[in-house]
């Protein structure tokens, strides 16, 4: 079902929340065996249904009434287990909720379970999680991406109509893409970092998912805004269902680095179509270039990296999740972390320690930094022409689980068109455009910041263009 359907039928008492839940319940009883997007269902759904009904009944107006929502297991959930997909917190219970955790509450909505990721969001994949690897529906044998992979399979086979994830580089979009959903970044700032498990705090974003433009409008309306526990959220109210109504009258800039070459036939064609269709509707297409964009990912690697072996320094066995007893401090922080984190998130700590070591500090660090300044003006001038960008979202569609897996630069490869947009602080959205051998194929669009509602304009024109063509249910069963 659509979240848009549910509320409806719930606000005419058609249905009520607790009936949602529990056919949510059976379809995935059905099939997440196969598909294994959630890491822990939540326990108390039951409970939040029936306090939505009785919300309902005392007349408060509730935009996401009874709409089952899966939530991304790096996200704070007040007593319920929040893991990261990592050993390290297995038993991890927050005591309080994320700030959208909370928001999701406020707006009536049911927190169905928590999403399976790579561990703290490292990867591209899911097969990184410390529980298991999530399944692509669309093919079983295939990643549904990451690091969002188990939020964007789950909407992809509607074991849920909407979906939390964070994007960090791309860990909305590229699974989203790869399970053919429509993936939503903002602007950094416009929806609250709080009680998301940090990765990369100048890079980290959550997002959105969902199979429809009016869905995603929906549930990023009730998460944006100003928090005042997020010291980097920004003044700025949501206006994304507004968007949704707009005339889609741009100039869209197709960004000619990332279409020069190693797209999949299907990208390229899919470009081809998201053109051909919305020139007939009036939008302007030009050809720009973001000449800095050969460097985004090194950048990245840098910048992520450096974060990574700050923030994850908090992990040492004294206050939070696992704690392995050694002969004395040290000790018990190299056995705890050597027992409590993957290999994944061990490289990362490592690189990112050395890229920040004396010595070479300003040779890895400070580039980086210069880099990321550099890329931020390419894409000033490249908005100089154009009201949009258009690049792909993933070079390819969905690979094979374990293709990767021994070969951590070619993972990092997969991150090649969305890691550049966090380091500008871009808004981004990855949107369902094409199939390739039955496989989903997604284009990203991208807008200056703050003008994320621009996105939500030219993405409507083209569902309802295409008639919704891209975007169906995943035919797992
Ligand atoms: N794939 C990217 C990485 O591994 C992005 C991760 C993310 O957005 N959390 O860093």
């Amino acid at each position: 079902m659509l979240a848009q359907e549910i509320v409806e039928a719930v606000q005419t008492r058609r249905t009520s929340p607790g009936e949602v839940l529990q056919e949510y319940l059976q379809r995935i009883a059905r099939l997440e065996p196969k598909v294994h997007a959630f890491i822990r269902l939540n326990p108390r759904a039951q409970a939040e249904a029936e306090a939505i009904e009785k919300r309902l009944a005392d007349g408060e107006n509730l935009p996401l009434a009874g709409v089952p929502i899966a939530v991304k297991d790096n996200l704070c959930t007040r007593g319920l287990q929040t893991t990261c997909a990592s050993r390290i917190l297995e038993h991890f219970v927050p005591p309080y909720s994320a700030s959208v955790v909370e928001k999701l509450h406020q707006a009536g909505a049911i927190v169905l379970g928590k999403t399976n990721l790579d561990e703290f969001a490292m990867g591209s994949s899911t097969e990184y999680s410390a529980f298991g690897p999530t399944h692509n529906p669309w093919d079983l044998e295939r990643v549904p991406g990451g690091t969002s992979g188990g939020s964007a399979a789950a909407v992809a086979a509607d074991l849920a109509p909407l979906a939390l994830g964070t994007d960090t580089g791309g860990s909305v979009r590229q699974p989203s893409a790869l399970c053919g959903v429509y993936g939503f970044k903002p602007t950094y700032g416009r929806i609250s970092r709080y009680g998301v498990i940090a990765h990369a705090s100048s890079l980290d974003q959550v997002g959105t998912l969902a199979r429809s433009m009016e869905d995603l409008a929906l549930l990023t309306d009730a998460l944006s805004g100003p928090d005042p526990l997020d010291s980097t959220s920004l003044p700025v109210l949501p206006k994304f269902r507004e968007a949704l109504e707009q005339t889609a009258d741009f100039t869209v800039g197709i960004v000619a680095e990332a279409f020069a070459s190693g797209n999949s036939a299907g990208v390229n064609a899919a470009c081809e179509n998201f053109r051909a269709t919305l020139e007939r509707r009036g939008v302007r297409f030009v050809e720009v270039s973001i000449p800095s964009l050969h460097y985004a990912l090194a950048t990245y690697y840098i910048v992520d990296t450096s974060e990574i072996s700050s923030n994850l320094a908090r992990y040492d066995g004294t206050l939070y999740g696992l704690r392995v007893t050694g002969q004395d401090v040290g000790n018990t922080m190299m056995r705890t972390r050597e027992a409590g984190l993957g290999p994944e998130v061990k490289r990362r700590i490592l690189m990112g320690t050395f890229a920040l070591s004396a010595g070479y500090y300003e040779a890895y660090y400070g580039k980086a930094l210069r880099a990321r300044a550099k890329l931020k003006a390419d894409f000033d001038a490249a908005f100089a022409q154009a009201d949009l960008l258009l690049m792909p979202t993933s070079p390819t569609p969905a690979f094979k689980l374990g293709d990767k897996l021994s070969d951590p630069l070619s993972m990092y490869l997969s991150d090649i068109d969305t890691v550049a947009i966090n380091l500008a602080g871009l808004p981004a959205l990855s949107l369902p455009a094409g199939l390739e051998g039955g496989l989903p194929i997604g284009l990203q669009l991208i807008a200056r910041p703050l003008e994320d509602e621009r996105i939500f304009t030219l993405a409507k024109a083209f569902e309802k263009a295409s008639e919704g063509a891209f975007v169906q249910i995943a035919p797992v069963s």
